[in-house]
């Protein structure tokens, strides 16, 4: 997936902030030191990886555990489902 979520502090329109997971570039993500992460759609655990040499695969997150009912993977069957362990599924996504 080239977009993933990170756990970042956004600031409100009234100027306060609060920890909140933003969905942002897998580019962006892979300039952050060590962000908490999560796949957007189902909330499962991912990891970040960086384009490789040959540019055949760009930066991306990857889930920790392929979920088929996740169309961000690579295994999507159709049926979108959470995760079987999705992080903080309560809380809502913030696009950046
Ligand atoms: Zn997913």
């Amino acid at each position: 997936m080239r977009i993933v979520d990170v756990k970042q502090f956004v600031s409100n329109p009234d100027g306060s902030r609060r920890y909140a997971w933003n969905t942002i570039s897998a580019d962006e993500a892979l300039k952050l030191a060590e962000p908490r992460l999560r796949c957007p759609e189902c909330k499962g655990a991912i990891g970040l990886f960086r384009r490789s040499e040959d540019d055949a695969m760009p930066n991306r997150g990857e889930h920790k555990k392929r979920n088929p009912g996740c169309s961000l993977g690579d295994c999507f069957n159709g049926v979108q489902r959470l995760a079987t362990n999705p992080i903080e599924p309560d809380e809502e996504s913030v696009r950046a």
